[in-house]
């Protein structure tokens, strides 16, 4: 389908809340345009876990195979880029890609959020392989050894408390992060031992990390909050509400995941406080099935 007549839904972000929504879009045989800079948060991870049925599988793959089956739905459209620019205009939307507008009468708004991680040497580059956001994903592969969980704010103890189910934990605290006396004892519940020393850089095949001391702490893994943000400005642009999450700012949506302007929509990463695969795949179906509805029922 050529998408340059206008579309009933352009959809911003082709990943795994992206194509989620447009597959309820595309079903009901309404025309969609997804439009997808490819830049996925797990760009960086050989395997996604915790995806049911896909459990192991590369995040590249399970994309790829879900934009194939997207895709044999005649009334789609797909244009790898980025979406500069988005507006209201009459009846809709323009979606700017490449200098070169598009109308659609909905937006979806599928965006996924960029991580800030602390600018520690050796940090970035192991992002993935074997720092990583989140235990319930990354933490059974690291085989019960021992495992740093790297300050960065008042999140990082919900964070040290949860991962010592996946091995002898330790908290660095780096100056980001000082327990009181009351954590502090519910870290020595969990097992969680604390160490205060200046985490200098990242080295080795697994996370080791040098202290100011010159001391090595040798781990099978190390976890981290980072700040997150949405990953594209298009929906301050348009004037939807943000709201505050624990480490960053997420578009705001009410439970069937409209925003706060009336015909868009957000869903994934971009719009809940804390995400995954799954969760992003619920919210884009959900997302999808409301704008479907959107586009004949009036709003309640
Ligand atoms: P994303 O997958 O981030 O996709 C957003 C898409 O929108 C991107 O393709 C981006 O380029 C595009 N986009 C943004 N702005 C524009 C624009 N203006 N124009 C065009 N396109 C745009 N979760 C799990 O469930 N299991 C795991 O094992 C797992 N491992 C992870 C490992 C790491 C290192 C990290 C950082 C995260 C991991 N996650 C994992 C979380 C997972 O990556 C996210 O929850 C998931 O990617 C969210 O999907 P999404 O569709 O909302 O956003
Ligand atoms: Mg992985």
């Amino acid at each position: 389908m050529t998408a340059a007549a206008g579309v009933d839904v352009v959809v911003i972000g082709g990943s795994y809340a992206g194509i989620a929504a447009s597959l309820q879009l595309a079903r009901a045989r309404r025309r969609v345009l997804v439009v997808d800079a490819g830049i996925r948060r797990n760009r960086f991870a050989a395997a996604s876990h915790g995806v049911l049925g896909y459990d192991g599988r590369p995040p590249a793959a399970i994309v790829a195979d879900a934009r194939a089956q997207l895709l044999a739905y005649p009334t789609v459209a797909w244009i790898d880029g980025m979406a500069s620019e988005a507006r209201q205009v009459a009846d809709g939307f323009a979606v700017t890609v490449d200098g070169v507008a598009y109308h659609g009468k909905r937006i979806v708004l599928a965006l996924g959020v960029s991580d800030e991680l602390p600018a520690i040497p050796g940090l970035q580059e192991r992002w993935g392989v074997c720092v990583f956001p989140c235990p319930s994903s990354h933490g059974c592969e690291l085989n019960q050894g021992p495992i740093g969980v790297l300050a960065t704010g008042s999140m990082s103890i919900h964070q040290a408390l949860l991962v010592a189910d996946w091995g002898p934990t330790t908290l660095l605290t780096n100056g980001a992060f000082e327990p009181d006396e009351a954590q502090v004892s519910q870290l020595a519940s969990r097992g969680v031992a604390i160490e205060r020393g200046r985490v200098l850089r990242v080295a080795g095949q697994t996370a080791d990390i040098e202290l100011g001391d010159g001391s090595i702490l040798a781990f099978a893994g190390l976890f981290t909050v980072p700040t997150t943000r949405v990953s594209s400005p298009i929906a301050a642009q348009l004037g939807c509400a943000f709201d505050e999450g624990p480490s960053g700012s997420f578009i705001g949506t009410d439970p069937v995941k409209a925003t706060s302007v009336a015909g868009v929509f957000a869903c994934g990463d971009a719009a809940r406080a804390a995400g995954s695969v799954s969760l992003a795949i619920g919210d884009g179906a959900m997302a999808g099935a409301a704008t479907h509805r959107s586009l004949f029922m009036p709003p309640v």
